[in-house]
């Protein structure tokens, strides 16, 4: 910078109005964008809502579905001796089925 810019520099006239024009500017960029979040947040809260609802049904309709089907024996594998045994050809899979049920369900009733 020459000295003679930077005096200029030093001696200009402040410019209120534009300082003012660009803090309005700044106000309304940001009163956009604190309308817009509340806007996302409110459309989350309203998501979260309903998918809590859809979340009850599901284990709703889980539990009755538990309640009707029988909950397979334990398991009596005999796989050492000749794999696939019959207990887990019949049962692995509604095992399977059960403990995932369990697990859901608890973690939803936290
Ligand atoms: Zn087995």
């Amino acid at each position: 910078m020459t000295t003679t810019a930077f005096y200029r520099q030093l001696t200009e006239e402040p410019q209120p109005m534009d300082a003012l024009r660009t803090q309005t500017e700044r106000a309304e960029a940001a009163e956009a964008e604190l309308l817009a979040v509340r806007d996302d947040n409110h459309s989350m809260m309203l998501e979260i809502h309903n998918l809590r609802i859809e979340r009850d049904k599901l284990l709703a309709a889980l539990e009755l579905f538990m309640e009707r089907v029988d909950e397979p024996p334990k398991s009596n594998c005999s796989c050492h001796l000749s794999p696939p045994c019959n207990d887990c050809v019949e049962y692995s899979g509604l095992r399977e089925a059960f403990s995932d049920a369990h697990d859901a369900i608890a973690k939803a009733e936290g």
